[in-house]
């Protein structure tokens, strides 16, 4: 089944053609600035990658742009959109509706619309973007894959809030998680590295990203995780501030005069490691000025493994014992430091990391030793291919269903 991956931003939209039998890229993309003047980016696979200007007033002319390129005669992937049997879309939040993956009818689009309060930023466009997609392609199955969804088999001990129960209630405020198409992937692509069934073992999945998370994953279930009712509790991440005395918010907004977005806006996007550095919110800035001695970037250097360290010690705890922790995402696949920094700290329970192994960059591979007692894996995250599966998984499912049903003469 060849399925277009979409994953929709308010001015972007990040595409692939997965072809899911043999799970190969066939080709990916980006459309960007949309609603501003429009450029899209295409890579057929082995291919380069091809950028030009093209006008997207909105989120249908770039769906359109998109199909128009992947069915382009010289360097398209596919003979006709036809080729298309399903659409996977990346969406943000499911709040408590959604624990799977599930077909995008409109009765879900709607459900999915009245959760725009909890991610005013994400969802809007997310659905902007399917509705330009049904419309583009009515007739083929579009699948809904939340970031939300892997995290809602946590425990109500774990994503209640101690506010007043009824914010609970009456506004759906608790703990969500996100990045749980990467937890899910990672988990299980950890399991089958060890050789075991999810079923069998406890896994810490480290999500480093720009944006980081990390969650206890006890039985192939989540049971924990750092990210709350919205992407900025947690680690310390590039720009957020991750865990912080909710008073500051107030004292900030006292001391600077300033308005409660504006205190929002400094938290979210300059705070973190930036914060902290003054330098980046990029690792390898945040590494290159630590070596020429800057002791900012050292310190939100130490301060993000320390984080890191209090999450992982906490949910071991929480899981009662731990068979492996994974690192995943742009600092956890690439930045062998800041594993070692946080890895050294489990020393005490049986964790050994080989040198050799934890030197490589991005590839998938086990930086524990053989006889470590708590396996440490580098799992590099696919979050596309998460979505092809679960795409594939759910359209099936329907054809079964309806054959059946065909048969039943219902
Ligand atoms: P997101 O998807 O949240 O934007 P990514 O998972 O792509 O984030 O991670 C991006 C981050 O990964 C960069 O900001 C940078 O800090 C870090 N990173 C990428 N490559 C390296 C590297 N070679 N060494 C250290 N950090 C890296």
């Amino acid at each position: 089944m060849k399925v277009l991956v979409i994953n929709c931003g308010s001015s972007s939209l990040k595409y692939q053609v997965i072809d899911s039998e043999t799970e190969h890229v066939l080709a990916k993309g980006l459309c960007e600035r949309i609603g501003i003047d429009g450029v899209l980016t295409y890579q057929p696979a082995g291919q380069d990658k091809i950028r030009y200007e093209a006008a997207m007033p909105a989120h249908r002319q770039a769906v359109e742009l998109v199909l128009k390129q992947l069915t382009d005669p010289e360097n398209g992937v596919l003979s006709s959109i036809d080729e298309i049997q399903a659409v996977g879309h990346r969406m943000v939040h499911g709040g408590e509706k959604f624990a799977c993956s599930t077909l995008l009818d409109e009765e879900v689009l709607n459900t999915v619309e009245e959760l725009n309060d909890l991610a005013p930023l994400h969802n809007p466009p997310t659905l902007v973007g399917v509705r330009a997609c049904k419309e583009i392609l009515p007739d083929t199955p579009m699948v809904g894959v939340f970031d939300t969804a892997f995290h809602q088999t946590m425990p109500a001990s774990a994503f209640i809030y101690a506010l007043p129960y009824e914010y609970y209630t009456k506004y759906a405020m608790r703990r969500y998680g996100f990045h749980g198409t990467s937890h899910k992937f990672v988990s299980q692509r950890t399991a089958q590295l060890m050789g075991k069934k999810p079923e069998d073992v406890k896994i810490i999945v480290c999500h480093l990203g720009n944006g980081a998370s990390i969650s206890a994953v006890d039985q192939g279930k989540c049971v924990e995780t750092s990210m709350g009712l919205t992407p900025l509790e947690g680690l310390i991440m590039g720009t957020r501030s991750g865990d912080i005395d909710p008073t500051c918010i107030e004292y900030i907004a006292h001391k600077e005069g300033i308005s409660m977005e504006d205190t929002m806006e400094i938290i979210n996007k300059k705070s973190g490691v930036l914060g902290i550095s003054g330098v980046s919110s990029d690792f390898r800035d945040l590494d290159n000025a630590a070596a020429e001695g800057n002791k900012r970037a050292q310190l939100a250097l130490d301060a993000f493994c320390h984080h890191v360290v209090k999450y992982i010690g906490s949910y071991i705890a929480v899981m009662n014992g731990v068979d492996a922790i994974a690192f995943t995402a742009g600092i956890g696949e690439n930045a062998p430091n800041v594993r070692a920094q946080v890895m050294k700290q489990f020393k005490y329970m049986g964790v050994e990391i080989d040198p050799v192994n934890d030197s490589i960059h991005g590839d998938e591979c086990m930086i524990s030793t053989k006889d470590s007692k708590v396996k440490v894996f580098v799992v590099p995250t696919n979050e596309e291919l998460a979505i092809c599966r679960d795409t594939v998984e759910i359209v099936t499912e329907q054809i079964v269903k309806d054959a059946i049903d065909t048969v039943m003469g219902k």
